[in-house]
């Protein structure tokens, strides 16, 4: 399998390389050249197999010859073996119909560890194959930052950066990065918001000079082999009700459209997705985006679901692309009059073309802690605030009662406990793998939101450009 660039203007790679640079060369976003796809009997025969099979046979095209089948099925079945629950990603019932995909059994109670777990193993293969050494570096607004640094944590070929803007996560989730203190690990409090982190992040691989000096890589969700690892759960949670002999619709808690996006893959793939409904919170563009036509960043507002705050979604360019028929052109020239204007607007062709599949629904704050209450009675399910924006959009939105909605929920209610408490008077507790948590010691630098600085911290302490090296290769 070969990937492309959404820009046009960097050259087509393979699976190595993808996984390796995150960012393309021209600014763009790697895409493959064509979607694999699956007949229906394909999809018929996932049903009932163990999680980490079906991940092999979902990912083994875009891998190509990259990995072995043998070789991949071997780091699938470790890296799923590490969930917390046989079942990897189990669904649960809270409605007719209604149900709940619960992404959220790995070390670090998100959904970014079903992809970043597998993503840290795919690195050292693919390093330790090429006698090579990266450097990660991340941006996050809370969730993808303890996944990475658990993926990445004591790699014999990795070191990882993970920028988070300061006083702008939960507590968990800074201690979560803050308190692992392997030596490859660099935490990056930045003074300035999520969509800063995410600017200089761009910026730091739009620096050819110093991106080529320490080997940036990127684990955001921008790397391709992220979305790659998420389209197997529309797969699996889709064949448990019924699929592919019955559509299902999924409603998915939106920040930087990474996780609706592997939906929306899984269907150009064959999978029968009915809808997906982007719910976002406050931070709406997303939502907007598919009721009005038009992309339009906003400013970000803090929220009880602060993973999704988010008003540049990165992910949307790959879904832009296929929208306007994968002419990078027209794509070029949205993205600049997105930089030059802040915005553009579909026409009306295009935009009934992503009312086909999509629908955007805003939940406010209100409505998310009445969601997380009224789940908490019917059913007894304590669900996250991030969950809860899923679930309120997907009963606001749904058209056809008789197709299943799953709902993703994308994060543990105990890395949120104050909204879980303020909702249902219930303060969940973290599972006994993380109990100390609040206890342990933490290591994090406070940068300015300034390139210059950012670069400089990253190069001294990069083990291939650290001066007194003593295991560079
Ligand atoms: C990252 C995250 C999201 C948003 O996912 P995207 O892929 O960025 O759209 C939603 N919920 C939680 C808990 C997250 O960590």
């Amino acid at each position: 399998m070969r990937f492309v660039s959404t820009r046009g203007e960097a050259p087509a790679v393979d699976f190595e390389q993808v996984l390796l640079a995150g960012l393309a060369r021209d600014g763009g976003l790697y895409v493959p050249e064509s979607w694999p796809a699956f007949s229906s009997a394909q999809i018929a025969a996932m049903a009932g197999r163990p999680y980490a099979e079906v991940a092999v046979e979902v990912i083994q095209p875009f891998v190509g010859d990259s990995i072995s089948k043998q070789t991949l099925a071997q780091m699938a079945g470790e890296v799923y073996a590490g969930f917390g629950h046989p079942a990897v990603v189990p669904l649960k019932q809270i409605g007719d119909n209604d149900w709940l995909l619960e992404l959220f059994h790995g070390p670090t109670l998100a959904f970014k560890d079903v992809a970043m777990q597998l993503l840290g193993r795919l690195f050292d293969h693919v390093l330790s194959k090429r006698g090579e050494r990266i450097t990660v570096v991340g941006a996050t607004s809370g969730d993808t930052g303890p996944a990475a640094i658990e993926g990445c944590r004591g790699r014999e070929a990795v070191d990882i950066f993970i920028l988070h803007p300061h006083d702008r996560v939960s507590e968990v989730q800074r201690r979560q990065m803050t308190t692992v203190l392997d030596d490859n690990v660099h935490n990056i409090a930045l003074e300035g918001t999520f969509d800063d982190c995410q600017a200089l992040l761009k910026d730091m691989f739009n620096d050819a000079a110093f991106r080529d000096r320490v080997r940036l890589s990127a684990v955001n969700s921008i790397n391709w082999a992220r979305v790659m690892a998420q389209i197997v759960y529309y797969f699996t949670a889709a064949v448990a009700v019924g699929g592919p002999h019955r559509p299902v619709a999924f409603s998915v808690p939106t920040g930087n459209f990474g996780d609706v996006y592997a939906g929306y893959a899984a269907r150009q793939m064959g999978l029968p997705v009915d809808k997906l409904v982007v719910a976002t919170n406050r931070n709406d563009i997303m939502a907007r985006f598919f009721q009005s036509g038009e992309y339009r960043a906003g400013t970000v507002h803090p929220t009880i679901s602060p993973s999704m705050d988010v008003q540049v979604a990165s992910n949307f360019e790959r879904y832009l692309y296929d929208l306007h028929g994968r002419d990078p052109e027209r794509l070029r020239a949205c993205m600049a009059q997105f930089a030059e204007h802040g915005g553009f607007r579909l026409t009306n062709a295009e935009k009934a073309a992503t009312g086909t599949l999509f629908v955007g629904c805003r939940v406010d704050e209100n409505e998310t802690l009445e969601t997380i209450a009224e789940v908490h009675a019917a059913c007894g399910e304590i669900i996250d605030p991030h969950t809860a924006v899923g679930v309120r959009a997907a009963r606001q939105c749904r058209a056809e009662p008789a197709i299943p909605m799953i709902t993703l929920a994308t994060a543990h209610p105990a890395k949120f406990p104050d909204a879980v408490e303020r909702a249902t008077g219930v303060r969940p507790s973290l599972p006994p793998r993380l109990a100390d948590l609040l206890q342990r010691e933490e290591r994090y630098d406070r940068l300015a939101n300034d390139l210059q600085s950012v670069e400089t911290y990253i190069a001294d302490r990069a083990s291939l450009t650290r001066p007194t090296e003593k295991n560079t290769r």
